[in-house]
């Protein structure tokens, strides 16, 4: 018997953490965070401590009480005694925190896999948000690449590179007793990356799937506009031309191809790509890794963003150790407001303060980021405030955006070329839209066990 527990992931967008069970194997698909995590009792300072340990997540329901899976000292103060972990592996889809968010709760013996690029860029957020993005101290970290095998205990697992909003993005095909279990991660067939997604189904149709866990974002969602990412260049790179002075972009730091969109968009327009730190921090770490990343450090294309700070003369010791290496390609608010048509400039929400300084003129604003963040009912302060300091400055504000995930349609055809027996809709708000696949699809609910 194999089965399925939906621990994250059910019903909900993110927060995948399935346990798979076979013959006394135990492994986890993901052990991520859901979105909403904690909203309905925690609140600004009304939140978890330091000092406290998973009593206050067991109390709310927020974490499931599994034994032998926790650290020994989260569970200090918990009802669950402390036993040796049972688990034999925790496979890493990727590194969205919905995928990865809670590794720093696991017990640091269980062996956890992820591909080079995805530990590369733990590693990275890990030097940069310290406090944010900690997945533990593993012991255990087995690194893997597309076309490798895993052998944990009887079962045999194929990690296949797919095409996502980040790098170092996986779908598995796990061998169980049963026949083959497909897992998609999160994945897109529209990105410049597409032949890695091709490559992905035709193993996993090759395989003869017994089940499908098909992630389902946009299932019965469709955005306004449907842009691949090259589009996404194309479009903004006319954004770029027509505008008449400053152009500022906001995109997700570990989106690396729309990175390469606004770098190919500027460049194209003789325009500099202006970096805060962290991202030509970002940049520079991956740059092994992705070979067709610019060098922040010699690229006549790229300066690096130096905000003011409290000596108002740009001194070294004002900065982060690591921010210094980047001096030699500093650009302030002088250079910038200086010659405006000569940049487009990287600037997310909480960098908008810059705008006091920058005072920018007919400037043009590329919110390259996800619909739902900037539509989503639940962002609406933080929308005001936004528009507000548009409107303040003039600022022409334009969305250009490309999904990470693969379009209804996409999933739908994926599903009937794979074939599988049983269909799974994780990672999605809209599992009944899946019913229009035609063939055997099982809803899973939260905290519920499957059998396949
Ligand atoms: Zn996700
Ligand atoms: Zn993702």
């Amino acid at each position: 018997m194999v089965s399925l527990t939906f621990y994250g992931g059910a019903n909900e967008i993110g927060g995948n953490k399935i346990l798979l069970e076979d013959k006394g194997v135990r492994i986890y698909l993901d052990f991520g965070q859901s979105f909403g995590f904690g909203e309905d009792f925690f609140y600004e300072y009304l939140a978890p401590r330091k000092a406290n340990g998973l009593e206050v997540f067991f109390e709310f329901d927020m974490l499931p009480r599994t034994p032998r899976l926790y650290s020994e000292d989260l569970l200090k103060l918990t009802d669950l005694k402390y036993q040796k972990p049972d688990v034999d592996a925790v496979l890493i889809s990727h590194p969205h925190a919905d995928h990865i968010g809670h590794l720093g709760f696991l017990d640091e013996g269980i062996p956890v896999y992820m591909g080079h690029g995805a530990h590369r860029i733990t590693e990275v957020y890990h030097d940069l948000y310290p406090a944010l993005s900690d997945i533990g101290e593993h012991k255990d970290i087995r690194l893997f690449g597309s076309g490798d095998i895993l052998k944990i205990g009887h079962l045999k697992v194929q990690p296949i590179h797919v095409d996502h909003s980040i790098p170092g993005a996986y779908g598995f095909i796990i061998h169980t007793s049963k026949g083959p279990v497909v897992y998609t991660g999160d994945f897109r067939i529209h990105g410049p990356r597409a032949d890695m997604s091709e490559e992905f189904t035709k193993q996993a149709t090759a395989a003869k799937p017994r089940a499908l866990l098909c992630e389902g974002t946009r299932m019965a969602y469709e955005p306004p506009h449907n842009y691949s990412e090259a589009e996404v260049e194309q479009k903004s790179s006319q954004l770029i031309k027509a505008s008449k002075g400053l152009v500022l972009a906001y995109f997700s730091m570990s989106n690396i191809d729309r990175f390469m969109c606004f770098y190919n968009a500027a460049k194209k327009n003789n325009r500099v790509l202006v970096l805060g730190t962290r991202l030509a921090y970002i940049i520079r770490s991956m740059k092994d890794k992705i070979k067709v990343l610019p060098d922040v450090m010699t690229d006549k294309n790229i300066a690096v963003y130096f905000r003011i700070c409290k000596s108002c003369t740009f001194n070294e010791k004002d900065y982060f150790v690591w921010e210094r290496e980047f001096m030699p390609r500093m650009v302030t608010y002088k250079d910038v407001s200086k010659n405006p048509r000569k940049y487009v400039m990287h600037l997310g929400f909480y960098g908008l303060m810059e705008l006091v300084y920058l005072q920018p003129k007919d400037a043009d604003f590329i919110y390259s980021m996800s619909e739902h963040f900037y539509e989503g009912d639940d962002n609406e302060e933080q929308r005001t405030v936004w528009e507000n300091w548009m409107k303040h400055f003039g600022i022409r504000f334009h969305q250009v955006h490309s999904s990470g995930h693969a379009s209804e349609s996409d999933i739908l055809s994926f599903i009937k070329q794979l074939n599988p027996r049983t269909t799974i809709p994780i990672h999605t708000n809209s599992p009944d839209a899946f019913e229009k696949a035609g063939c055997e699809i099982v809803k899973p609910q939260k905290g519920e066990t499957l059998e396949i």
